[in-house]
């Protein structure tokens, strides 16, 4: 049986581009790895549940501190 090797480096997320600030993004890590969800894949297949990185245009983005219902807008 071969012996164990040293501990292997976790692999970085590659840039996400538009899933960086997108608020349906979320970050998972594995010991090897770091892996990148997309919520919205939960309720239309349309969504990759991992897009392949970086995604560049994503009709689904939504900022990460957009202001939701109900919060006034700066005029
Ligand atoms: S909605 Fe688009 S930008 Fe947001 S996490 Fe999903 S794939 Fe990325």
């Amino acid at each position: 049986m071969a012996e164990p090797g040293p501990p292997r480096p976790v692999r970085p997320l590659p840039p996400a581009g538009l899933c960086a600030t997108c608020r349906h993004a979320e970050r998972l890590a594995s010991p090897r790895s770091t892996f990148l969800r997309c919520r919205r894949a939960d309720a239309d297949p349309a969504y990759p549940r991992y897009p392949p990185l970086p995604v560049t245009n994503c009709p689904g983005h939504e900022a990460e501190h957009a202001a939701g219902p109900g919060v006034e807008s700066a005029r």
